[in-house]
């Protein structure tokens, strides 16, 4: 599952599909200013401009030459990227097997052809209200409530992802397991609550580093952060790595209590798979090193970044 993208009003897209032009020209003269609208004339045409710009909400003629509305419909379903999109048919007035039809390809409601200008506008909005608050539970179910990055459970879905995604591409993906230092003595010293300011900041500092679209950053312990790095080698995790604890220090967040440090500082695990390394292993395998690596920067002194050697 992607992280939704959040739904602000004048970023809503509804897609018309429909061989009909004209059919197509009435319903975007009635939706004028409810949202951005796009249109197609053909189930192929429109699948590809979804991809491109990913829909809220698609309004789908069932019967088109061609790829028919339920195929298109059932492709969407079958899309990682598309399947939340919701689906209204339109059809026929009375149609009862055609609206059969489209549920069990996936729609969630239907409207009848002639279209009712203020049945189609309730109907809109009824189903954009879903696709927001669904859209809201889905980014909660992936988002850590303290620091707002990926929680576990999303990095951790994220990083098999990447990991097959990777491996079939024939690129490296590479992992940052990121610790904060001495940070039971912050704790002590400096309260609770600002530790917990500490690790909203130190969340946002990782995030600064971790620039590309597919890089992710989750909170994956009390103070334990990992960065993953798809299309991206050691080299170039050595070099984020670097970033992210001069963006740490950066901060400048004082550390009272630090056998080390003056102020609040992290040590990094890096690690990175390549290639024939991901035969026969296991995303998990990747992680290990990553964890190695960061006993040993910990070892090292911390503040500081450390690979090992694959065994
Ligand atoms: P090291 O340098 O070896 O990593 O030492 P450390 O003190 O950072 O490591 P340790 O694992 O002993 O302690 C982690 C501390 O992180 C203990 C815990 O109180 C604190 N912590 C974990 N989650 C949270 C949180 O959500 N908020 C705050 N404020 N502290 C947290
Ligand atoms: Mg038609
Ligand atoms: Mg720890
Ligand atoms: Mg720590």
């Amino acid at each position: 599952m992607s992280a939704p993208k959040s739904l602000s009003p004048m970023k809503t897209n509804i897609f018309i599909v429909d061989d009909n032009a004209s059919m197509i020209q009435l319903v975007a003269r009635m939706l004028k200013g409810v949202a951005r609208l796009r249109f197609a004339t053909g189930g192929a045409e429109a699948l590809e401009l979804m991809r491109q710009e990913r829909p809220d909400l698609v309004l789908l003629d069932a019967e088109m030459p061609g790829m028919s509305g339920y195929e298109v419909c059932e492709a969407i379903r079958a899309d990682a990227l598309l399947s939340t999109v919701p689906v209204v048919f339109l059809t026929g007035d009375g149609d009862t097997a055609a609206e059969v039809r489209g549920l069990e390809a996936g729609a969630v409601d239907f409207i009848t052809k002639p279209v009712h200008e203020a049945l189609l506008l309730a109907r809109v909005r009824t189903q954009l209200r879903v696709k927001t608050l669904s859209d809201e539970l889905r980014l909660m179910a992936c988002t850590d409530g303290l620091t707002g990055v990926a929680n576990r459970r999303h990095f951790d879905e994220m990083l098999n992802l990447e990991w097959v995604r990777n491996a079939r591409e024939g690129t490296s993906l590479a992992l940052l397991m990121v610790d904060v230092d001495h940070f039971k003595r912050y704790n002590d010293c400096h309260g609770h609550p600002a530790g917990d300011v500490c690790l909203k900041a130190v969340a946002r500092a990782l995030a600064s580093v971790a620039r590309r679209p597919a890089d992710l950053v989750g909170r994956v312990g009390g103070e334990e952060f990992a960065v993953l790095l798809p299309g991206t080698d050691l080299k170039g995790a050595r070099r984020v790595a670097q970033e992210a604890i001069e963006a740490v220090h950066a901060l400048a967040v004082p550390h009272a209590d630090s056998p080390t440090a003056p102020q609040v500082t992290a040590s990094i695990g890096v690690a990175a798979c390549s290639d024939a390394e991901f035969v026969d292993r296991a995303a998990s395998s990747l992680v290990r090193v990553a964890d190695e690596a960061l006993y040993a920067a910990k070892s090292a002194g911390r503040n500081r970044w450390c690979t090992v050697e694959k065994g």
